[in-house]
C-alpha cells in the first residue's frame, strides 16, 4: 500500500493500534510514549507487527515523502462485532442478553476504554481529509476508563439480564490498564468522541437482541 501511495502521489491513513504501548508503565498513554512490548508470547505477533507498520510508514514518509497518518486505534466496538469474536463486549453482550454466565477474565480490575464505532469513524475520516495529521501519529479512542468487572456490571444492568457473573483465568500478557490522551486528535482534527459507554452499549444490547431474537445465536 506505501508503495501504491508513493507512486500515485496518494495520501495514507494507517490503521495502527493502542497495543502499540503493550502493557503501558505510563498513564494514560500519549503518542509520544514508546510503549512496553513483549516480543515473546502470544501477542507479540500482533503488537510487534503492527509496531513494524508504523515503522515502514515513518520511513516512507521520510525517504519518499509519502502522506502517510498513522491512527493508533484504541477499543472499539458496536453490533458488527461477531458474536464469536471473543471481545469483551461482544462476549458479555450475547451473554447477558441469553442469560448465560458473564466470563470476567482475572479479577476484572484491568482497565479499558471503550469508543463507539461511529465516533471512530468520525475521527477516521477527518484524519484522512487532514493535512495536519500528514507524518503523525494520532491516538483515536474514547478516554472514559472502566475496569472490566464495571463493564460487566454495567452490561448485565443495561440488558436487564439474569446472567450471573464469573471470573476465568487472565490471557497471558493482558495489559493492566489503557486509556488515550486524545489532546493531540482534539488540536489536529478537531474531534473527541461522543458516545458514552452507556449510550454506546444501549444500542449494541438493542440490534445484538433483536438480531439473536430473529435468527437464534448462530448469527
Ligand atoms: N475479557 C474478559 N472477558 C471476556 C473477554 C475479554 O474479561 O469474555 C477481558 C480481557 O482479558 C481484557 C479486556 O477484557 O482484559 C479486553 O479484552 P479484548 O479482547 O476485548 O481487548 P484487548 O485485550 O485486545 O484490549
Amino acid at each position: 500500500m506505501l508503495r501504491l501511495a508513493r507512486r500515485n502521489k496518494a495520501s495514507m491513513v494507517y490503521a495502527s493500534t493502542s497495543e502499540a504501548y503493550g502493557d503501558p508503565q505510563v498513564h494514560p498513554q500519549p503518542e509520544n510514549y514508546w510503549g512496553n512490548v513483549n516480543t515473546w508470547g502470544p501477542r507479540a505477533c500482533y503488537d510487534e507487527g503492527k509496531r513494524l507498520g508504523e515503522v515502514y510508514c515513518y520511513e516512507y514518509f521520510d525517504k519518499f515523502q509519502v502522506k502517510v497518518k498513522v491512527a493508533r486505534i484504541f477499543n472499539t466496538y458496536s453490533a458488527e462485532l461477531r458474536n464469536d469474536d471473543g471481545r469483551v463486549i461482544s462476549n458479555f453482550v450475547n451473554q447477558a442478553i441469553q442469560n448465560q454466565d458473564i466470563t470476567v477474565y482475572g479479577d476484572g480490575s484491568q482497565t479499558r476504554s471503550f469508543c463507539y464505532v461511529d465516533d471512530l469513524l468520525g475521527g477516521l475520516i477527518r484524519m484522512m481529509e487532514s493535512d495536519a495529521a500528514t507524518g503523525e501519529i494520532i491516538n483515536l479512542g474514547n478516554p472514559q476508563e472502566y475496569r472490566v468487572l464495571e463493564v460487566a456490571e454495567l452490561t448485565k444492568r443495561l440488558a436487564q439480564s439474569h446472567s450471573r457473573i464469573t471470573f476465568h483465568p487472565l490471557p497471558e500478557n493482558d495489559p493492566r490498564i489503557r486509556r488515550p490522551v486524545i489532546d493531540k486528535a482534539k488540536a489536529l482534527l478537531g474531534w473527541e468522541p461522543v458516545v458514552t459507554l452507556e449510550e454506546g452499549l444501549l444500542r449494541t444490547i438493542e440490534i445484538y437482541r433483536s438480531r439473536f431474537n430473529k435468527y437464534g445465536g448462530g448469527a
